[in-house]
């Protein structure tokens, strides 16, 4: 998307004239690590090529006024002297929630217009969500001409989205949005949000994804019913070792030692987390290493633990992986995201990414009838200004 382009759309919305910033807000994918944020536990992912630009200017009178391509029709308004609430349309309490915590923060705002347009596709388990709370204080921040660390900025768009959104959702996504690097995954410890980059070889590896067209509803308390599951767990622990303070501390012998003292929903849901613990920095130090076999199985057994014990799966991902394990220069594929519907993410041979997606593709329509969206991504830098 040329830059002219996104400044003739925004004069079209709120009229010529003003300096005009243009910011962008990479979305993610995660290699793996699922569902282990809120654990403590370790993740594995990077920013990717699809992206939300915010095309902004300031305004005098303290108001914001936002307007997205993907939902033409009445603008998003609110004051920085008023109190800010969500509501109606949904979508505008992504704008909603940063701009209200930026204030409670006591950082110095000016009113702004915005056009908010992208290439990232909305519920798709990419993290439009991040790229939207991260792009809106990136921009805020840009027009007061105000920084901030790239923790507190993580931390105060996760607190947007559990406010706003009501997805209590852990810190990756805003890590990785605000934070990713070009060439590079992003080894972080949510413990600590301690970060390693790892650098993917173009000459190797292809990162790719492919839309299974399947929406989930992470508000539909799916999300929240995992997460209270595992804090049902972290408790029983917690009665023979008060200093457990999440499954990032248990070991998987102690969740094999709890089987029976466990219901087997909550023992299936422990197992998975503690597992994908393991696998996530073994696959870390497999790319570190070249070891790009042994990393793709880690990716499938990631993949079968998030169907078998985490129960986040849908048979349309379920085929997916299955189906590109049996195709020729895949080294590993897997659910990415929160679940119920979204993306896969697989590992390939770059001179085999052409025919995979062809393949993948066919094969899928040819099952559900429904074209996925595939491609291939190099990763990113985190959010960004523009100009
Ligand atoms: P994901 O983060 O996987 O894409 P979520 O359900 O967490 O899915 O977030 C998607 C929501 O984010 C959308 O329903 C919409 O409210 C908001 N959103 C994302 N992109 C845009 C956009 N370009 N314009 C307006 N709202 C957006
Ligand atoms: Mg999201």
């Amino acid at each position: 998307m040329n830059t002219q382009q996104l400044k003739d759309d925004f004069a079209k919305q709120f009229g010529a004239g003003g300096r005009v910033h243009i910011i962008r807000a990479p979305g993610r994918v995660n290699l793996i690590g699922e569902h282990t944020d809120y654990n403590d536990g370790f993740v594995f992912p990077m920013a990717i090529e699809p992206q939300v630009f915010f095309v902004c200017r300031a305004r005098t009178d303290g108001k914001v006024v936002a307007k997205s391509s993907l939902f033409p029709g009445a603008a998003v308004e609110m004051s920085l002297t008023g109190t800010i609430t969500k509501g109606e349309p949904k979508w505008g309490n992504y704008v909603r929630g940063p701009v209200a915590l930026l204030l409670e923060k006591g950082v110095p705002l000016v009113g702004m217009d915005v056009l908010i347009v992208n290439t990232l596709p909305m519920g798709g388990g990419l993290s439009s969500s991040a790229a939207m709370e991260v792009g809106t204080t990136r921009s805020m921040l840009a027009l007061a001409g105000q920084e901030m660390d790239l923790s507190s900025l993580a931390l105060l768009c996760q607190k947007a989205e559990h406010k706003y959104a009501d997805v209590p959702c852990g810190i990756m996504d805003q890590t990785i949005v605000a934070g990713g690097k070009a060439g590079h995954a992003m080894l972080l410890d949510c413990r600590d949000n301690s970060k390693q980059f790892i650098p993917l070889n173009p000459n190797d590896l292809s990162v790719v994804i492919v839309n299974s067209m399947v929406k989930h509803e992470l508000s539909g308390g799916e999300y929240a019913e995992r997460r209270s599951q595992c804090e049902e767990g972290v408790r029983h622990f917690q009665k023979s070792n008060p200093s457990v303070k999440a499954l990032r501390d248990i070991q998987i012998a102690q969740i094999e030692q709890a089987k029976s003292a466990l219901s087997d929903v909550v023992y299936r849901r422990c197992r998975h987390v503690v597992t994908e613990n393991t696998r996530c920095l073994r696959y870390a130090e497999d790319l570190k290493t070249q070891r790009y076999e042994s990393a793709g199985k880690l990716m499938v057994q990631s993949h079968d633990s998030m169907r078998d014990d985490y129960e986040i799966t849908v048979p349309e991902l379920d085929y997916l992986v299955e189906t590109a394990m049996n195709i020729k220069g895949v080294y590993g594929s897997r659910m990415t995201g929160g679940g119920f519907g979204g993306c896969t993410v697989s590992l390939v041979l770059p001179r085999s990414v052409d025919n995979f997606m062809a393949e993948i593709k066919k094969s899928y329509r040819g099952k559900y009838k429904i074209d996925p969206v595939a491609f291939a991504t190099n990763a990113t830098d985190g959010a960004s200004v523009v100009e």
